[in-house]
């Protein structure tokens, strides 16, 4: 089943200064539970395109349809909105209540849901990120990757089918980031259709797919290992590759026989000891 289709999609911020076209054509979908990574440099159009996926920017040209329905179509508006959670780079920035549990429940409230469902769903939602222990916290308390498991709760609870997640852990610490992507892993897991937009390539590895974006359009879409193991590539699209890959990709290079195609730490590591 088809989740997200864009088509040609484009974007064009218009200021006095002069427009700027920060979508140029984009085209591709997303199957119901995929976990897809979108990687790109600084400018790409990774946010505007996150955007998209809730309508909180409309297309200047091109559609986008989630879970069918058409983005633009203003009766589509509040539907489009059930089905997509976002999660945003910065955590202050998300949270509006002064309370853990206040703040987990503000998207229900909106919706007018009855105060026994609210709290059942909150404490699931606290539970699924492991934060139940914080509900009477103030958020100010926390530490970033807490206050992002707050935001992400919060998605929780409203049970979208989709989720995106623009950089979430790039404010975090590496404890903060694991934490998040485990997170991402479990949602995934349990069935959620996932738009992950990350600079950190060892978490894009990590996905289904990744789509890799430069100037506004859609460079390369492709599984994580073809991606990341062509390390000259990536190298001259200006991305890193993940350790292991660029690992393995040297010790080709020194005359070491391994397979073409290693991605992730097990895999070098294994492939080494056969060596032996
Ligand atoms: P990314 O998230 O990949 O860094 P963005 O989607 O934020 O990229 O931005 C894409 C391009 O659009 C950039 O050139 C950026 O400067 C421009 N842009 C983003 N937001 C606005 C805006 N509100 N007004 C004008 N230009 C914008
Ligand atoms: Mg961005």
């Amino acid at each position: 089943m088809e989740m997200i289709r864009a088509e040609n999609l484009r974007h064009v911020y218009k200021s006095s200064a002069g427009d700027k076209v920060a979508l140029d054509g984009v085209s591709f979908s997303v199957a119901e539970g995929e976990f897809v990574a979108i990687i790109g440099t600084n400018g790409s159009g990774k946010s505007t395109l996150a955007k998209h996926f809730n309508a909180l920017l409309l297309p200047s040209d091109g559609k986008i349809f989630v879970d069918g329905l058409d983005t633009s179509d203003e009766k589509n508006l509040w539907q489009v909105r059930e089905n997509v959670g976002m999660v945003f780079q910065n955590p202050d920035s998300e949270i509006v209540a002064a309370i853990v549990e206040d703040d987990v429940a503000f998207g229900l409230e909106n919706l007018g849901i009855e105060p026994k469902k609210i709290r059942e769903r909150v404490d699931l939602a606290l539970d699924a990120v492991n934060m139940s222990g914080y509900r009477n916290f103030a958020p100010s308390k926390l530490s970033g990757g807490q206050k992002q498991r707050i935001a992400i709760a919060g998605v929780i609870a409203m049970n979208t089918k989709v989720i995106v997640f623009d950089e979430p852990t790039a404010m975090l610490d590496p404890l903060g980031r694991r934490e998040v992507l485990t997170m991402v892993k479990r949602l995934h897991a349990q069935g959620k259709t996932i738009i992950y937009i990350t600079h950190f390539m060892e978490e894009a590895a990590q996905a289904q797919r990744v789509l890799l974006m430069a100037g506004g359009r859609i460079l390369r879409d492709d599984t994580p290992r073809n991606i990341f193991t062509d390390a000259k590539e990536m190298k001259r699209l200006g991305f890193d590759v993940p350790v292991a890959a660029e690992m393995a990709a040297r010790l080709r290079r020194k005359g070491f026989n391994l397979p073409q195609k290693i991605l992730t730490a097990d895999e070098l590591a294994e492939a080494l000891k056969k060596l032996k």
